[in-house]
């Protein structure tokens, strides 16, 4: 049985005074129990120590948006992984498809992130998907097969168990559409044997892979029942508490 982890991705929203407001919300909300379910958060980079320090107590994980690679030095606006370490953060998303389709950032930059996540001790949340363009040409499983070959290159076996892979169609991302159910648990099943290919069927059963785009409480449940989708990456519905709350407690009831 894998663990289901439900992640909100705020992107470029929240200022301090509305991150006090929405994790003391979600808090109130959740109380000390996630039953079985992993709950992350991740705020911009301006609020992730406020965030750290609301949260202590709090079985609720901090995550950053995205890292550059080094660990100092002269990347004018560039956030290092000990400095994500140091403001509390366990987990840090790579590879979103607005950083891909808005800030340039390729399989390659990605896999270079990863590594030096993974050797700061963060747990890093990789994002793979689709454009319309490319489903419709009926090609979604070969750009999704070189963007995991590509993001995991040279990432050993045991690593594999620190990583999340999250499915986001970009047709899906923020366009109220979500992947059907079925549509979704079709990519999941061949992201997950293709780990079994590239390391062995252990690893790809304990693989976590997280679905995302347009999930919302109405729709979370039949998603998460899917037996490969293990979880979620949320986006517009984890900027308010009461809707964030109802997809947690979906991933509970599956
Ligand atoms: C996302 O940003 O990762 C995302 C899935 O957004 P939304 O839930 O708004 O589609």
């Amino acid at each position: 049985m894998r663990t289901k982890v439900i992640a909100g991705n705020w992107k470029m929203n929240k200022d301090l005074a509305e991150t006090s407001s929405l994790i003391n919300d979600l808090k109130a909300k959740i109380g000390t129990g996630l039953g079985g379910v992993e709950v992350v958060i991740c705020p911009p980079f301006t609020s992730l120590a406020l965030a750290s320090e609301l949260l202590k107590g709090s079985p609720i994980k901090l995550g950053a948006q995205n890292m550059y690679y080094e660990d100092e030095g002269a990347f004018t606006g560039e956030i290092s992984p000990k400095m994500l370490k140091s403001a509390g953060c366990t987990y840090v998303i790579l590879g979103h498809s607005e950083r891909r389709q808005i800030f340039g950032e390729t399989n390659e930059l990605i896999n270079t992130k990863a590594k030096k996540a993974l050797a700061a001790g963060l747990l890093p949340i990789i994002c793979v998907g689709e454009t319309l363009d490319e489903r419709e040409k009926n090609i979604t499983d070969q750009v999704i097969t070189a963007q995991i070959k590509n993001v995991l290159k040279e990432i050993p076996a045991a690593d594999l168990e620190k990583i999340i892979i999250a499915y986001e169609p970009v047709w899906a991302i923020g366009t109220g559409r979500n992947a059907t159910p079925q549509q979704a648990e079709d990519v999941h099943r061949h992201i997950r044997k293709l780990i079994g290919q590239l390391y062995n069927w252990t690893v790809a059963e304990k693989l976590v892979i997280q679905y995302g785009g347009s999930v919302k409480p109405d729709n979370a449940a039949e998603l998460l029942k899917q037996p490969d989708i293990d979880g979620a990456l949320v986006g517009g519905a984890c900027l308010k508490a009461d809707s964030f709350h109802l997809i947690i407690d979906a991933a509970n009831v599956v």
